[in-house]
Parts: C-alpha cells; structure tokens; sequence
C-alpha cells in the first residue's frame, strides 16, 4: 500500500494537499495485492489470446503480425509510409541506408466528420493527402514500398492483409469493420488512379515501435505504446503462438500484437476501476470496450483528473465550492495539462494556476492547485502502475535476461514522472536475473513502418538468392 500518494514520501498533506482529496484519491492507488490480481490475470488473458482453442473468446486478442524477423541494419532503399491512429494522421517519405533513416514527412488534420464517417471518405481522405504529398515530394512516377502503420485491432491474415476487428480512440467510420484496410486503401488510389504504390506491410504502432528500437538495439523485444491509446506487443516464440501457421524464416519467433487496451473488457478489473472509469465509459464512443486503454491512455487521463476535481469541488473541498462551466465540461481538461501541472517545480504552480485560470478557476487558491496536482499525480501514478504490472508479466513470461522495452507516445514523451515510476515499479514486478531497459523510439509509427516493409523485402531477397 502507498499511503502517502503516487510520490510514495511523505504523506500529501505534509504538502498542503487537503486530507479529504488524500483520502478520496485512495481508490486510486493501487496497492501490492492490487497488481498481484492485475498481474495474474493479463498473463492467464495473454494465454487465452495465444491458444488456438480459447482466442475465439479471449479479450486479449493476441494477434500475430506476421513480422518474424527484427532488422539487423543492412535495409536500404526508399519507403513510403503512412500512419493513421495517432495524435495526427501523416505520410512519410523514409530513407534507410548504412544503419541510417532520413524521414521528410507531413501532418494531415482529419476532420472531426471523417473520423466518425463512412469508411469510403475515410480512405478518399487518405488517398488524397498520399497523392498530394506524392506530387509534393516529387516521387509520384516511382512505383515506391509502402508500410500503413494501421494502429486499430487488426486481425492478419497476412504482413499485407488485416481485417479490421473493432474501432478505437475517436474513430468510428461505417463499412470498415470485417474488411481488409489494405484493399480499401488500395480501392482508394484506384478510384484516384493518379499515384502508384506497391503496399508492403501492414501493421501496427506497436510493432512499428519495437522494430524502429530493435534497429538500434537488437536486444528489444517489447513494443509499448502510450499515447492517445494504449496498447503493447512482443516477441512470442512460434510454438506458443498457436494462431500462427506460417513457414518459420529461422527466428522461430513472431510478434504478436496483444491489443492490451481492451484488457478488462469482460469485467476482470473491476476490482480496481473507479465511479470516474465509469462514466467515461459509459459516455464514450465504444462503451465496454477498451476499459484498460480508458484507465491509462491520454484520451481519456484528462478527463479522469476533470472528473475528481469535480466531486471535489461539489464536495465544497476545491476551488471554494465554485465550479466552472468548462471544468463540468467533458473533454476540457487536456492530458497534456496533467503533464503540464505535474511538470511545476514542488512549491511553484505556475503551469496548475495557467491552467486554472484557462478554465475559468481565476478564484482558485494555493492549496487548489496543490489538490489538483495530486490528483494528477494519482491518476498518472495508476496508469504507470498498469503499465509496469503489464510489462513485467510480459518480461517474466519471456524469460529473457535481458529485455529492452521500445516506448512511444505522446503521453509518455510530455509527462514528467511516467517513465521513471515504471523503471522504479518493473524493476519490483520482474523476476530475480531479469534486467531491462525502457527506450524511447524515434517515430516508431514512421520509421517502424518503413523497416517493416524493408525486412520483408529483405528476407524475400535472401530466400530468392
Ligand atoms: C489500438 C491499438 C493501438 C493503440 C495505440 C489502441 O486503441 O487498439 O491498435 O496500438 O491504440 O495507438
Ligand atoms: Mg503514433
């Protein structure tokens, strides 16, 4: 247990913050028999996921990538790539040479509409900033490699083939579920008939990740995204990976794509989700499903801390009582204000009285934003938990000794204390002998995609010659 709050020192009100936010923030801390029950049921989930007999009914999917092979340097050429589920929509034009990347790339805003809208306008959208960046970059004559970073739950039948399973984050987008998004893309271009493309892969942010890291250190096996959404994946052997039927190229492993975000959709952490878990849920686009995503990712960690500095306030605790029209309104309280707040140097709140005044809580005083910030840390702290627990099950399972995890995200670059709570936390969870390293990718999404595509093209060279 850790009754001094998410610093785990001294008890928060030593540092002003009110007894009764310490006390209602205790349901979100999560104690060592908290993550034992977490711990002991993702591993039994990723089971489930593996097996042949048990996946059709499993939450964890588990879904092979069909990538076997991590880079070892040598790939080379010039890739295109596009990355679709992140903060922003963009297509890369990639550079591999000499253990070197060059990227040039550009930011497409998607329309609120399109994310929520027919799956033809969706991939229209997507055809259309490819040919204009195409044109843009002067390489729309050449017949170039793509990789579609895809980062939704895609079930593949092949490295360039993956049926969609469900939407996530804010997407929604009519007639794309149970199709292949490859042949959508590819319907696509063909309707424009203005840009040529040869799509070499298919897959996720996840994977993009862990290869983009493996590039640089082949001792990364773990992929872990933190961002929007949330989700991991892993290099399983080919043995345990039951789903997966495909010749072995020689590494006998594969990696598999957990879609860890929709951990607890059958209830299994319950134990640990709170009324605000709830309400979010309930209110999203995807109610019940992506419960674990909902407790860690940045879509929704903003709304967590709006939602007790809410009940706080209602409780006459926070802000004198007087709430304001934007702190009842949903989505207004960003995540990147929680990194913003938990950034404040202790003692200085110069970022939480920003952010208060931003939200029309000019009459907060210091000990507000002395509440609002532990309420951050707490909402945080829990996520980081949720992912360390994770990941040392992962770093147990494999048994590896040593196992580099590559990390990518917006929420994990911008927060402050995210990445040293999970060395701390991992570091208790992983079995004696086992040492590990957490490393930040370089644009995993971009450069993953284009190494992916590039491997492929490798390992269908050497098999030829
Ligand atoms: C998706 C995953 C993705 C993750 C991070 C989740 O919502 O289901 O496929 O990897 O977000 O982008
Ligand atoms: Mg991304």
């Amino acid at each position: 247990c850790n009754p001094g709050g998410p610093g785990g020192g001294k008890a928060g009100v030593a540092d002003g913050v009110s007894p009764v936010v310490v006390a209602g923030c205790q349901e979100l801390v999560l104690n060592d028999g908290h993550i034992k029950q977490y711990m002991d049921a993702f591993l039994e989930n990723v089971k489930r996921g593996l097996g042949k007999a048990t996946n059709p009914s499993a939450i964890v999917k588990c879904f092979p990538t069909f990538v076997q092979d991590l880079p070892n340097g040598t790939e080379t050429g010039k890739f295109l790539a596009l990355d679709l589920g992140g903060s922003n929509f963009r297509v890369l034009l990639v550079e591999l040479a000499g253990g070197e990347s060059h990227m040039d790339s550009k930011i497409y805003v998607i329309p609120p509409s399109i994310m929520t809208g027919p799956g033809e306008d969706l991939f229209d959208f997507i055809a259309e900033c490819l040919s204009d960046f195409a044109v843009t970059k002067g390489v729309n004559d050449q017949l170039l490699p793509l990789g579609f970073t895809f980062s939704f739950p895609l079930q593949q039948v092949g490295l360039t083939k993956g049926i969609l399973e469900r939407w996530t984050k804010g997407f929604n987008c009519a007639g794309v579920i149970g199709k292949d998004v490859v042949k959508l893309l590819e319907d696509a271009l063909a309707r424009r008939g203005d840009v040529k493309i040869d799509v070499c892969a298919v897959l996720n942010d996840t994977t993009g990740t862990l290869m983009s890291c493996a590039w640089k250190n082949r001792d990364c096996k773990i992929g872990l995204i933190l961002g929007t959404g949330t989700n991991g994946c892993y290099l399983e052997s080919q043995a345990n990976a039951e789903l997966f039927d495909e010749p072995d190229q020689g590494s006998g492993k594969v990696i598999i794509n957990l879609e860890s975000g929709a951990f607890g959709d059958d209830g299994a952490l319950d134990f640990c989700r709170v009324e605000y878990d709830e309400i979010i849920d309930k209110r999203s686009i995807n109610p019940g499903r992506q419960k674990h995503e909902k407790m860690i990712s940045g879509m929704y960690l903003g709304d967590i801390v709006r939602l007790a500095a809410l009940r706080f306030t209602k409780e006459g605790v926070m802000f004198g009582g007087k709430s304001s029209p934007l702190l009842e309104t949903e989505d207004k309280f960003e995540t990147r204000y929680v990194s913003e707040i938990e950034s404040d140097l202790p003692g200085v709140y110069t970022n939480a009285k920003r952010i208060c005044d931003e939200l029309g809580l000019s009459h907060a005083i210091e000990q507000d934003y002395q509440n609002l910030k532990y309420i951050c840390e707490c909402v945080s702290k829990r996520a980081a938990d949720l992912c360390s627990a994770m990941l040392a099950v992962l770093m147990n399972k494999m048994g590896e000794k040593k196992v580099v995890v590559g990390i990518d995200g917006t929420l994990y670059r911008n927060h402050p204390n995210i990445s040293n709570w999970m060395k701390q936390k991992i570091a208790q969870l992983v079995n004696p002998g086992i040492s590990f390293e957490l490393m930040l990718s370089e644009d995993g999404s971009g450069r993953g995609a284009a190494l992916v595509a590039a491997v492929a093209h490798r390992v269908k060279m050497e098999n030829q010659g």
